[in-house]
């Protein structure tokens, strides 16, 4: 059994990895983090997936707990401009289609086209985003009870209920925030550059050697060092699979714009503004914005992208100082080689969208802690981890290539090419599937890797680019209670709007509570 563990790296993978497992393990196991004062983390990583919440209860943690520590705030969607045409809009929400007689309100939708708006038709959160509101009731309750799924310590894996928010967060205080946590619970904290790194005949690491701490030897050694890949990709030579020629966004550039939230509303969502060569995002925390525009560096120069970027934020961006970074977009051939397990941005990273990167995260610390070494069967083990975490990453590499194919915007040539890239291999064909039949479980990417079909759904309704058709069949059934469900809706939208309380007036009083 693994029971010293070095985590090599301490930017959101390395101090989420060691937190984690000192929450699953205590004090069973030992665990070193090495970090270097030299090499600065990524600094960005803002925005968060829904099954987020399972890591800060599994940690023992509430939103009282961290949110105001970290600038925390809610995402209940993501929302798209310009993707369609410019001007346009709508929200990918963390909100399941409902069902009417057995079939899916998004089919009946397209079947009655009540309006362009199928987000703002079938889902109460587009109309929470537009109204600027937070998910709970000043007292803290859900704005929807039967979405609790308050269950003790599970994993996202287990959740049966989509939960309908995330968090945006400051990556850099998160960070801060769980190096507390870890070393109160025993995380040895070196603060020193690995030099060298040692492997036996078998490609087993041994130890790796620090500037001036000395070697640090353990059983199991976690690779968090980001794009760099110290451990995985430099030492034992894992190959790295490059995903560009699908997805060919490879630089960003981004800007911390302060804010006061008191006096500029902001909504609680992260924002991803369609550009010429790429798209900008926005995420608001409690005091900044966080923005940055993710391009792909054969039709944009990073000269270009920032002025772009400080055009798109206006004046609040002067003097700002912006910082630049180039992407490694794909996955390491295998995650876990011998006793070295790289998570975070060495394992793979696509690009921001839908903002994946702390969700691969999250996703591998959990295989890791379920597929724990130490024991002769540890070759299996290693296949069944590496096979679960390249279907994650595989999957988010299927669903974000959809989402540049499925746009309608084709008005030069960042966008005219990104409808004849090569796509990954079924990808086109279930294109095709669902231009006749909107996804589902069966014909959507077979492994779990986050997305279910309802968000397909929202972002093929949402960009416009692909000729659809309802089911036939629609149009020989009575519609009556298809309509009575989108009055429901539109209904319960607008007594929550009103009665939920505003994004800022629910964090202001969560903060001053942490
Ligand atoms: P890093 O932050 O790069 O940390 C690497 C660590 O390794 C550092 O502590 C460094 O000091 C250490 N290190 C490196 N070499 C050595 C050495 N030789 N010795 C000792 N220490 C060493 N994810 C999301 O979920 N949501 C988002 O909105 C999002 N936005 C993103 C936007 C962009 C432009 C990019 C590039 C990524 C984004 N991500 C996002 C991904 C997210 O930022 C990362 O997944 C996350 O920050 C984890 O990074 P990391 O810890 O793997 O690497």
């Amino acid at each position: 059994m693994a029971r010293s563990v070095v985590v090599v790296g301490g930017g959101t993978a390395g101090w989420m990895t060691a937190s984690y497992l000192k929450a699953a393990f205590g004090e069973r196991i030992s665990v070193t983090l090495v970090e270097s004062r030299n090499v600065s983390t990524i600094g960005v990583g803002e925005a968060t997936f829904s099954t987020i919440r399972h890591f800060f209860a599994y940690l023992g943690l509430e939103e009282t707990d961290w949110m105001a520590a970290c600038h925390g705030t809610y995402k209940l969607a993501i929302r798209y401009e310009n993707w369609r045409d410019k001007g346009h809009y709508f929200y990918h929400p963390f909100e399941r289609s409902r069902v009417v007689e057995g079939v899916s309100l998004a089919d009946w939708w397209l079947h009655k086209r009540p309006s362009d708006d199928y987000d703002r038709d079938c889902s109460v959160i587009a109309a929470l985003c537009e109204a600027g509101r937070a998910p709970r009731f000043l007292e803290g309750n859900l704005f929807e009870r039967s979405l609790t799924g308050d269950e003790i310590r599970s994993t996202m894996a287990e959740q049966t209920t989509q939960f309908p928010y995330a968090y945006q967060f400051d990556a850099t205080l998160l960070a801060g925030f769980l190096t507390r946590y870890g070393t109160g619970r025993g995380v040895r904290h070196v603060l020193d550059d690995v030099v060298d790194v040692a492997a036996d005949e078998r490609g087993h690491l041994t130890h790796v050697r620090t500037r001036e701490s000395g070697d640090l030897t353990g059983d199991l050694f976690i690779d968090c060092t980001g794009f760099r890949g110290v451990l995985l990709n430099q030492k034992l030579g894992v190959p790295f699979l490059s995903y560009q020629d699908s997805l060919p966004n490879d630089r960003a550039v981004a800007l911390r714009v302060p804010l006061d939230m008191a006096t500029q509303p902001f909504g609680p969502y992260t924002t991803a503004s369609a550009q010429d060569a790429g798209w900008i995002w926005t995420i608001p925390l409690f005091g900044r914005i966080g923005t940055g525009y993710v391009y792909a560096g054969d039709y944009c120069t990073p000269e270009e992208a920032e002025r772009t970027l400080r055009a798109h934020v206006g004046p609040a961006a002067d003097d700002l100082e912006a910082s630049h970074i180039r992407m490694r977009v794909g996955r390491s051939a295998d995650s876990w080689a011998g006793n070295c397990v790289a998570i975070g941005l060495s394992s793979g990273f696509v690009e921001p969208l839908e903002s994946t990167g702390i969700f691969f995260i999250q996703n591998a610390i959990e295989q890791l802690v379920k597929h724990w070494p130490g024991g002769r069967d540890d070759e299996r083990l290693r296949r069944s981890y590496n096979r679960q975490v390249s279907n994650v990453m595989d999957g988010v590499r299927e669903f974000l290539v959809l989402h540049y194919v499925a746009a309608k915007r084709a008005d030069n040539a960042y966008w005219r090419d990104a409808k004849t890239r090569p796509m990954p291999d079924p990808l086109a064909e279930r294109i095709e599937q669902w231009q006749v039949k909107l996804p589902d479980e069966d014909t959507i990417f077979p492994y779990y890797h986050g997305f279910e079909p309802y968000s397909y759904i929202a972002m093929i309704l949402g960009l416009g680019g692909l000729r659809l058709r309802a089911p036939r069949s629609l149009a020989m059934m009575d519609d009556l209670a298809a309509d009575k469900e989108l009055r429901l809706i539109r209904d319960q939208a607008s007594s929550l709007a009103e009665r939920l309380p505003s994004h800022y007036e629910y964090l202001a009083r969560l903060h001053q509570q942490g």
